[in-house]
């Protein structure tokens, strides 16, 4: 499995690529890609206010769901209006409440995406990544952002190789396999799970 695969630079890896890269946002070239943590924080913390409100209020599930509904429509307006249009996920990285919960528990994960020193700040990463974690501070500082989901997409977007998978005891290549091989297994696991 070789990171420096013929895939043009920011398509999906296939498996690798969450539910998120099948929107209108993987169709394009990332430009100009933020993350607007602030923004996410608030929709997360609404989100939760006004889950504890409805229930103190005794809103009924009828209402509950329909407010739920709405909140996930306007999410695939974000989707279509905003991130199709700028060519990353910005209903992931900025509006997504679920997003900045699995981006925070994720750091629990012990595989990491790492730059290596010989990284020469090129910047032909940053278009590669769908999820606005490789701008170029992330690049100085030799990691994505919290926002990266670990997809794998800008490994070919570095003709230096500088970009790798890094697990604690392994070498790049026994992180990157053990990191498939793990990802294989959990989409079996959950397609066997979700069959039965
Ligand atoms: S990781 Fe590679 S592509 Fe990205 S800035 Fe460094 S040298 Fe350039
Ligand atoms: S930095 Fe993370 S999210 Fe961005 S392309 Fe690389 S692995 Fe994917």
């Amino acid at each position: 499995m070789d990171g420096n695969s013929a895939r043009e630079p920011g398509e999906p890896t296939g498996f690798l690529a969450g539910w998120c890269s099948s929107s209108a946002a993987s169709a394009r070239r990332p430009r100009n890609a933020r993350h607007f943590a602030a923004v996410r924080a608030g929709v997360f913390a609404s989100v939760l206010a006004v889950a504890f409100a409805l229930r103190r209020l005794g809103v009924g599930v009828f209402e509950a769901t329909a407010l739920g509904a709405a909140f996930g429509i306007v999410g695939v307006g974000v989707m279509a209006a905003v991130s199709g249009r700028l060519g990353y996920m910005v209903h992931c990285t900025s509006y997504c409440p679920i997003g900045l919960a699995s981006n925070t528990i994720g750091r629990i994960n012990p595989f990491r995406v790492h730059i290596g020193e010989g990284c020469d700040e090129c910047r032909a990463c940053t278009a590669s990544c769908r999820y606005a974690a490789l701008n170029i501070e992330h690049i100085r500082r030799r990691r994505p952002g919290i926002t990266c989901t670990l997809c794998g997409d800008c490994l070919a977007a570095c003709d230096k190789r500088q970009i790798h998978y890094r697990f604690p005891e392994l070498t790049r290549e026994q992180a990157r396999t053990a990191f498939l091989v793990l990802v294989a297994v959990l989409h079996a696991v959950f397609l066997g799970v979700a069959r039965i």
